[in-house]
C-alpha cells in the first residue's frame, strides 16, 4: 500500500508525544524535526513541506496546543488538520452541467492510466449517480489506445464513439458530442491523445479539443509511482490548460506518496479520485480527511462502511442475523458472507482502515493468505447439498472425497469442519445469553 513508510515514520513521531502532559516549544521542535525528514523521504516537494512545518509549528507552540489539557493529542489533531488541508481540504464533487451533457476531457501522458481511468470514471458515474455515459476514443496517436477503450466499453457495456486513427482528435470530439446529444447521454468522457511527454503539439491540439468542445471538466490522470514528475507534469498541463481536477493512479502500488501530498499545493487544482488498481471498480473518490487519518494510523472508518452498504446485502444481513440467532446457519451462508466480504477488496487492505490496526503486533506485516480463502470456498463448494447442511454426517469417507475434489488435503477439510462447528456453538451460546438478558429484560 502506498504512504507506508511515511505512515510509519509519522506514526512513530506521533506516538512520542501524544501522551504527554505538558509539551515545551523543545518538543514540538524535535518533533517537526522528525516530521520534514519523513515528509521529505516520501518525496514531497521540498518546498510544501517548509510550509507545512512552519504552519504545524506555529499552531503547535500556539494557545490551542499549549493551554489544553491534553497538548500531545492537540498536536496530533493539528498535525491531522493540516495534513488534510495540504491534501485539498473538501472532497470535491464531479461538475453537472444544466445544459447536458455534461462533458469531461481526460487528459495525460502515455502510460498513466488515462485510458483505464475514463472506463473506471464512466463505471463510477453510471454506478453512483445513475447517468448513462458516452465513452469517445479520441487518443488517436497510442497504438490501441482505441481499441482499448472499445474493449472496455463491451466489458461495461457501455457505448463507444469512434472514427478510427484517421480521423482528428478535434473532430471526433465534436462528431461525438452531437451524437450524446442525439442520444441523450448525460456525460461525455473523451479520452484525449496522450504522449511520452509534454511538448506543444499535444497542448496545441489540447486546446483545439477545449476550445471546440467547452468542458465542464478537465481531469488530469497522472502515475504517483512517479513522484515529483508527476507533480511537474500536473503544473505544465496546469498552465497551459487550466484542470479542473487530478486523478492520482496506481496508488495501490507501493509508491512513497509524494505526489498526493505536494499536487494540491504546488499547483492548486484538487485530487478529485485515486485509482487503486487495474480493474473497472478501483477507483475511490478522494478524501483528503480520509487520507490524513489513515497516513497517521488513526484508519479509515468511513470508507471501510461505505464498502460493506456498496457489497452487503441488507436483507441478506437480516436473514443471517436470523440464522445466527437460531444457530441454523450452514456452509452455504458461510460461503456467502465469504464472498460478500471478498468483494470488498482484498483482506489486508480492508484491515488497513480500522483504527490502531497498525499498532497490533503482527498486524503490521501481514500478509492475509487470499489462497487459503480460495481453499475454504472450494471445500465448500465439493460438498453436496446435504452435507452442507448437515455436515455432521461427514464421515471418513466423505473428508476424503471432498479433499480430494476441492484438490486441497483431508486435514485442511477436518480444519475447516471444526472452525466451523466451534462457529456453530458460539452462536448458540450467544443466543442462548441473550434470550436469558431478555427473560431479565437486559438487552434490548
Ligand atoms: P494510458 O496510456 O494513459 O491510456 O494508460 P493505460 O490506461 O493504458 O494504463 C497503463 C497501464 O497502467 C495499464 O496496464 C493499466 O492497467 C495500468 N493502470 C492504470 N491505472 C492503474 C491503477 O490505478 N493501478 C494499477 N496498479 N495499474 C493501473
Amino acid at each position: 500500500m502506498a504512504f507506508e513508510g511515511l505512515a510509519d515514520r509519522l506514526q512513530n513521531t506521533i506516538q512520542k508525544i501524544r501522551g504527554k502532559g505538558k509539551v515545551n516549544e523543545a518538543d514540538v521542535k524535535e518533533m517537526m524535526r522528525e516530521v520534514r525528514l519523513a515528509l521529505l523521504e516520501a518525496d514531497v516537494n521540498f518546498k510544501v513541506v517548509k510550509e507545512f512545518v512552519k504552519k504545524v509549528s506555529e499552531r503547535a507552540v500556539g494557545q490551542e496546543v499549549m493551554q489544553s489539557l491534553t497538548p500531545g493529542q492537540q498536536v496530533i489533531k493539528v498535525v491531522k488538520e493540516e495534513l488534510t488541508t495540504l491534501m485539498g481540504g473538501e472532497q470535491s464533487k464531479i461538475a453537472v452541467s444544466n445544459r447536458p451533457p455534461t462533458v469531461i476531457m481526460m487528459v495525460g501522458l502515455q502510460g498513466a492510466g488515462k485510458t483505464t481511468t475514463t472506463g473506471k470514471l464512466a463505471n463510477l458515474i453510471r454506478k453512483k449517480y445513475n447517468r448513462n455515459p458516452l465513452l469517445v476514443a479520441a487518443d488517436i496517436y497510442r497504438p490501441a489506445a482505441i481499441k482499448q477503450l472499445e474493449t472496455l466499453g463491451k466489458q461495461l457495456s457501455m457505448p463507444v464513439f469512434s472514427l478510427g486513427d484517421q480521423v482528428s482528435p478535434v473532430e471526433i470530439a465534436k462528431q461525438a458530442i452531437q451524437k450524446a446529444k442525439d442520444d441523450h447521454h448525460d456525460y461525455v468522457l473523451i479520452d484525449t491523445a496522450g504522449r511520452l511527454h509534454v511538448d506543444e503539439a499535444l497542448m496545441g491540439e489540447l486546446k483545439d479539443i477545449k476550445e471546440l468542445a467547452n468542458p465542464d471538466e478537465i481531469f488530469l490522470v497522472v502515475d504517483a509511482m512517479t513522484g515529483q514528475d508527476a507533480v511537474n507534469v500536473a503544473s505544465s498541463f496546469n498552465e497551459q490548460l487550466g484542470l479542473t481536477g487530478v486523478v492520482l493512479t496506481k496508488l495501490d502500488g507501493d509508491t512513497r506518496g509524494g505526489a498526493a501530498l505536494s499536487i494540491r499545493s504546488v499547483t492548486n487544482t484538487p485530487i478529485k479520485f485515486i485509482g487503486l488498481g487495474e480493474k473497472m471498480d478501483a477507483i475511490e473518490p478522494f478524501h483528503p480527511e480520509r487520507m490524513a487519518s489513515r497516513i497517521l494510523g488513526m484508519g479509515d472508518v468511513l470508507t471501510l462502511i461505505e464498502k460493506a452498504q456498496a457489497n452487503v446485502d441488507e436483507a441478506k444481513a437480516k436473514e443471517l442475523e436470523q440464522k445466527m440467532r437460531t444457530a441454523s446457519f450452514t456452509f452455504d451462508d458461510f460461503l456467502d458472507q465469504l464472498g460478500q466480504v471478498r468483494n470488498m477488496g482484498p483482506l489486508d487492505e480492508l484491515l488497513k482502515m480500522m483504527p490502531g490496526a497498525n499498532k497490533i503486533k503482527g498486524l503490521n506485516n501481514l500478509q492475509i493468505d487470499e489462497k487459503q480463502i480460495s481453499h475454504v470456498e472450494a471445500i465448500i463448494q465439493s460438498m453436496t447439498k446435504e452435507e452442507k447442511t448437515h455436515p455432521e454426517i461427514i464421515n471418513a469417507g466423505r473428508r476424503k472425497r471432498i479433499a480430494k475434489g476441492s484438490g486441497t488435503s483431508v486435514p485442511e477439510v477436518n480444519r475447516l469442519l471444526k472452525q466451523f462447528e466451534d462457529m456453530k456453538k458460539m452462536m448458540k451460546q450467544m443466543s442462548g445469553m441473550q434470550g436469558k438478558a431478555k427473560k431479565k429484560g437486559g438487552f434490548k
